[in-house]
């Protein structure tokens, strides 16, 4: 399994142990009580007595889909964060590899909107922590401009069209392995 370890929380050091199979076993419940709630339903609607009875089991059963399909959703979330090793590009928002800072999203779909890029991601990836390799050294961005830090190409290249004066140098580890 490479998701099952735990996952650092984003500035705090603090590991949570929440962990993606704790949030796929719930999205199982809600599975199981989608089934419950549909046995149900056409258990009443079999019988002439009792059929008009069941006229809300059929949202209820929508809703606990919709809970099933919440918590899948954010157990990929935790696995993407999870997969994050120490070369990772240490930004809080994903871009386009390509093109930097150009994402948009809308319900829980995102793309690039450079012309002619054409990337689409089923997740909300412009809303999550980056997790493209760091490939370039960068001073002069953040909170402390004299020291070097990390970065990915795309948000390199959003560095260098937002920030005036920014130095760049390629990262030599990443220099075989970046995309
Ligand atoms: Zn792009
Ligand atoms: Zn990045």
């Amino acid at each position: 399994m490479t998701d099952e370890y735990r996952v650092i929380v984003h500035g705090t050091g603090e590991l949570t142990d929440v962990t993606p199979a704790q949030l796929r076993e719930l999205a199982g419940r809600a599975a199981e009580l989608v089934d419950a709630i549909e046995a149900a339903r056409a258990g009443l609607a079999g019988d002439c007595h009792t059929r008009h009875t069941g006229y809300r089991l059929a949202d209820a059963a929508g809703w606990a889909r919709q809970v099933g399909a919440d918590l899948a959703a954010t157990a990929q979330d935790l696995a993407r964060l999870g997969s994050r090793g120490p070369a990772t590009c240490p930004a809080e928002w994903g871009c386009c590899p390509d093109h930097g800072g150009t994402l948009r999203s809308s319900g829980g779909r995102c793309w690039c909107t450079a012309p002619g890029c054409g990337r689409t991601w089923d997740y909300d990836r412009d809303g999550q922590p980056c997790t493209e390799p760091a490939a370039y050294e960068v001073r002069g961005v953040g909170d402390a401009p004299d020291v070097w830090g990390l970065l990915c190409a795309g948000h390199t290249i959003t560095a260098r069209a937002q920030v005036d004066g920014i130095e760049v140098r390629p990262l030599a580890a990443a220099a075989g392995g970046a995309r």
